[in-house]
């Protein structure tokens, strides 16, 4: 059957070749450690499940949420308390977590041919969505020399584009800006005419002295030109429950509701109560702290690791869980039969050699680099880059 010309521009992710061979090995009883993950690896708190148990028993279960307003309320509510940023409730729309989010707002703010600028390495999801809007998307370099963020310059530089995503703390990179940096991109934003997706999921995990802020906070003049998003998958611990949501101009979020009224229709009752209880329990703040504690020690340990490993340098991680260590060092090296020639041939040679599953830097527009995810245990993080540390050396 014949596909539409839409689908047919979207790419397939060249790392879901190294993620089924991971799977294929671990499914034939081999012992892969396995650094892919975007979730994290703790299971979603009791207090936030009992919400949903509760819900459900109560009989949730119709098409809207009985909860739906006050969750749109917590959301404002959230924004107000900790982020500075100040909506109504109808400037907040639930969506099925925060990729659906970024999606509609691309439907609804994109005509073709629009440019959206898009920093450089990526989360991989954004320019298959600008497209999927008959978008283009415009790559802003930002390299590992400058810890993987952009300048205000640039900004100032790709006249014509109509969208500026941000995305601090970063997947891939781990990178989250500074308050002072993400001012000087909100200084150059003023001088354009961009409207700004913020998408701000990993908020909550950042590390050291790192203070993650909302871009929609740095100038009164934002709001009117931001879309804020977020979700609940890594701050809570809730990929599985697929709730976001996003915060913005009434007439964008108006429009993201009416796409969803004939896309989706609304999140269901008993996750709404799930968000409910997260965003407003008094028990929250302790085990966010205690993830975020267990992160950030995670983070640090893989970072040093890898740094020690021969050829293998790694930017410091302040946000989200992630580390993008650059290899590049070892292409025109073969490594276990495969000849390393990018990102790809260097996670194939890793998962075949040592059985340590990566995911290639290609896939978010960085090829010198693969991305490790710390979502898992120290005991695991030491395994694997013990195996890395003695295929390539220290
Ligand atoms: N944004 C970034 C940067 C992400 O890494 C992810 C998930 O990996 C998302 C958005 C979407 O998260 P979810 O749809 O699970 O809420």
């Amino acid at each position: 059957m014949e596909l539409s010309q839409r689908i047919e521009q979207v790419g397939t992710s060249a790392t879901l070749a190294v993620a089924r061979r991971a799977k294929q090995m671990k499914d034939a009883g081999e012992d892969v450690v396995a650094f892919a993950a975007g979730e994290p690896d703790f299971d979603t708190p009791a207090f936030i499940k009992d919400a949903a148990k509760a819900a459900l028993d109560a009989g949730d279960t119709k098409y809207t949420a009985r909860g739906a307003e006050k969750l749109k309320q917590a959301v404002a509510d959230k924004l107000a308390r900790e982020n500075n940023v100040h909506v109504a409730g109808d400037q907040v729309i639930c969506t099925f977590g925060g990729k659906h989010a970024i999606y509609a707002a691309m439907q609804v703010l994109v005509n073709p041919g629009d440019k959206v600028l898009i920093p450089s390495p990526y989360w991989v999801s954004y320019p298959e969505m600008v497209r999927l809007a008959g978008g283009e998307p415009v790559f802003l370099p930002a390299r590992a020399k400058d810890d993987f963020k952009i300048t205000p310059r640039q900004i100032l530089d790709a006249g014509g584009a109509k969208i500026l995503i941000l995305n601090s703390p970063c997947n891939p990179t781990g990178v989250t800006y500074s308050p002072p940096e993400l001012q000087a991109i909100a200084a150059a934003v003023l001088q354009t005419g961009l409207t700004v997706l913020s998408d701000e999921i990993y908020e909550k995990l950042v590390y050291g002295q790192t203070r993650a802020v909302s871009f929609a906070a740095l100038d009164q003049a934002l709001p009117e030109r931001t879309i804020t998003v977020n979700g609940f998958a890594k701050t809570f611990s809730m990929p599985g429950w697929r709730l976001g949501w996003a915060a913005g101009p009434k007439n964008v979020i108006g429009a993201m509701r009416r796409l969803m009224s004939h896309e989706t229709s609304d999140v269901a009752g008993f996750v709404v109560a799930g968000g409910l209880a997260a965003l407003t329990s008094p028990q929250a703040p302790a085990v966010i702290e205690a993830m975020r504690v267990e992160f950030e020690k995670r983070g640090a340990h893989m970072a040093e690791r890898l740094n020690a490993i021969s050829g293998v340098t790694c930017v410091q991680p302040t946000g989200a869980f992630y580390c993008f260590p650059d290899i590049s060092s070892h292409f025109g090296r073969t490594i276990g039969g495969v000849k390393i020639a990018d990102s790809l041939t260097f996670a194939q040679a890793m998962l075949e050699t040592c059985k340590v599953a990566l995911v290639p830097g290609g896939a978010f527009g960085e090829d010198a680099c693969v991305r490790l995810s710390f979502a898992t245990s120290l005991q695991q993080i030491d395994k694997g880059l013990d195996r890395l540390e003695k295929t390539l050396g220290r």
